[in-house]
């Protein structure tokens, strides 16, 4: 770990404080400057290559059992969006120390600043949906600050986490009045229909110290913090677990065959959700690759070689090089997998060299 348990001793606890402010509003709340309409929906889908006609066509919607078209829910934060420029004049007014904010939100990250926990990072972000987005719905969205954790290890650091829950409510457009208060909008949104919740999660941590200040060759391997633990989910956990066998695993759609990664939900081509996987051979090439010298993580060691290695069954992955020196990394350079066992927890994929190869590289 970065931090040495003197420096933590030191560090001052504001977790009382922190503790307070739990349940209170994150921050004022938001109403959709828009509608939920369909050219928005259009330039979604485009964009994101979504060719579902659902989202675009009535009559489809109706053919699936809906009553009409709706926007996809993953659109569902974009409609409460400010927008760039309202995001580059509040940064501009914060660098130029106004907006000094005094909410609860504000306050946690001043008390989070003042334990240490300066370096951010956020880990994930959930969202349950109620039901589709139809267009004439009107969003607002109200923020609460739904828990903020102990000190915690991480592979990152020591920190805190911190969970901000949005409450999604929908009125019909028609009800909106022309530019309502801020308080007639929090009187609507606590009306309203409710739609979706989004929960997200940072972790406010200590930064790790620069590798750069440290003697040239401190931290025995010994003293490397584990790995940080990837974020599971019900859609990427089969890869992690089977990864931890010492099998590298492709999800392959049972309905058409096709094969995906990085792990999705649903099939990228025929959108069926049945799947199963199969073991790869675990020979492929270097697709591209990165060398990473800062910023550094203690759990890692560097210079750090990362590749995408195009698997001989079609799909790609990204995985540790080890085993080639970075400056003989090229581009299409045969490669084989084998398993690194990290910790207990923590098996992973690592490239190297093909057996094929080696003696032509030695
Ligand atoms: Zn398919």
């Amino acid at each position: 770990m970065s931090a040495r348990p003197d420096e933590l001793a030191a560090r001052p606890d504001h977790g009382a404080a922190l503790q307070a402010l739990v349940g209170q509003p994150s921050g004022g709340p938001q109403l959709s400057p828009h509608a939920v309409n369909a050219p928005m929906i259009r330039h979604w889908v485009e964009a994101m290559g979504d060719t579902n006609p659902v989202y675009v066509s009535d009559r489809a919607a109706r053919d699936c059992g809906h009553p009409e078209a709706m926007a996809p829910a993953t659109m569902l934060q974009a409609w409460v969006m400010r927008g760039l420029r309202a995001s580059q004049l509040a940064d501009a007014a914060r660098a130029a120390g106004e907006a000094e904010g005094s909410g609860p939100h504000d306050t946690a990250m001043r008390l989070l600043d003042a334990e240490g926990f300066t370096s951010v990072v956020a880990t994930n972000c959930e969202q349950h949906y109620d039901r589709p987005l139809v267009i004439g719905d009107r969003l607002m969205a109200r923020s609460y600050i739904e828990e903020i954790t102990e000190p915690k290890r991480t592979g990152l650091g020591v920190g805190r986490f911190v969970t901000t829950r949005l409450d999604f409510t929908a009125v019909p457009d028609a009800e909106v009045p022309e530019e309502p208060s801020p308080s007639e909008v929090d009187a609507m949104a606590a009306g309203g229909e409710r739609v979706a919740t989004m929960r997200f999660r940072i972790l406010k941590f200590l930064p790790p110290v620069r590798a750069a200040a440290a003697p040239p060759q401190a931290a025995p391997p010994a003293a490397r913090p584990l790995r940080p633990r990837p974020a599971l989910t019900q859609d990427n956990r089969f890869w992690f677990e089977g990864a931890l066998a010492h099998k590298l695993l492709i999800q392959r759609c049972t309905s058409c065959g096709t094969l995906r990664h990085p792990p999705l939900p649903a099939c990228g081509v025929c959108g069926a959700l049945d799947w199963d996987t199969l073991e790869a051979s675990g020979r492929g090439e270097l697709y591209s690759f990165v060398v990473v010298h800062y910023p550094q993580v203690a759990a890692f060691e560097y210079p750090l070689p990362i590749g995408l290695v195009a698997l001989e069954e079609g799909t790609r992955v990204v995985a540790n090089i080890e085993g080639i020196a970075p400056g003989a990394l090229r581009i299409g350079l045969p490669l084989e997998v084998r398993f690194v066992d990290y910790d207990d927890e923590l098996s992973l994929p690592v490239f190297g060299p093909a057996a094929s190869a080696h003696e032509a590289m030695a």
